[in-house]
């Protein structure tokens, strides 16, 4: 369902929510409607923002596949403060601490007098990550960037980190620090090799099958734009995905 004022759309309980609750509030209290930056968004929108984000033209984004943007129960909203403040309309700031202090989720709850609308249920406690997970997470961007001095023999850039990251979220770390030692930088060590033969067995040995002359003609242009490592990385997060 669209929301008022273009502001985009969310599954219907979730733009209701806004419009019917959390709106008149904030028009009491700020004196005009939540401002809205992203709502929801298609695959193919949030593959283009990845792929911004990839190249360092725009904010952190999630790959294409991973975001609650993508469910339509997220917002991005340039009144976190305010909306923090209420928790009773059921959003959570679920990207406070993850460097997302704008970034909110749907998670249902009593709005106001109107009671629960549909709540979506919240996660039990053991569907939540442990401390223990939680710290190795906040610990994996030094991981990362341990690994590439040790098998890479040079920094990593923010976007390697970044592009990193959600692979490790879902894979664990020893999955992603195999997948760095596999960088296309030794695949093609020498540098004289064509950019489509490169892709072609970096596909092969990410996807574990040979690329069709289509993924050979995708993949490259990806490379030129965005470089081998960024094809690298997201091959091997794609095939992660699919091994789910
Ligand atoms: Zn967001």
């Amino acid at each position: 369902m669209d929301l008022s004022g273009g502001r985009g759309w969310l599954q219907d309980d979730a733009a209701k929510n806004i419009m019917n609750y959390v709106d008149p509030v904030a028009v009491r209290e700020l004196g005009r409607v939540l401002q809205i930056t992203s709502a929801g968004r298609t695959y193919a929108e949030q593959a283009a923002l990845y792929a911004a984000y990839l190249n360092g033209s725009g904010n952190l984004a999630a790959p294409p596949g991973t975001s609650v943007h993508e469910s339509g129960l997220a917002i991005d909203t340039n009144d976190a403060t305010w909306l923090r403040s209420h928790p009773e309309f059921g959003w959570v700031n679920t990207g406070l601490g993850f460097s997302e202090p704008w970034h909110f989720e749907y998670q249902g709850g009593a709005a106001l007098a109107g009671g629960p609308i549909n709540p979506i249920p919240v996660p039990k406690e053991d569907d939540m990550p442990s401390l223990k997970e939680l710290a190795e997470l906040a610990a994996t961007p030094f991981k990362i960037r341990a690994a590439y001095r040790t098998l890479l023999n040079r920094d990593a850039t923010d976007a390697d980190i970044a592009g990193w990251l959600p692979v490790a979220v879902d894979q664990g770390w020893d999955f992603v620090e195999q997948w760095i030692g596999k960088s296309p930088e030794a695949l093609t060590a020498d540098g004289t090799e064509d950019l489509a033969a490169a892709v072609g067995r970096l596909f092969q040995q990410d996807m574990g099958r040979a690329a069709s002359p289509q993924d050979v003609v995708y993949y490259t242009d990806m490379a030129e734009k965005q470089g081998l490592d960024a094809v690298h990385r997201f091959l091997v997060w794609a095939r992660a995905q699919g091994a789910k």
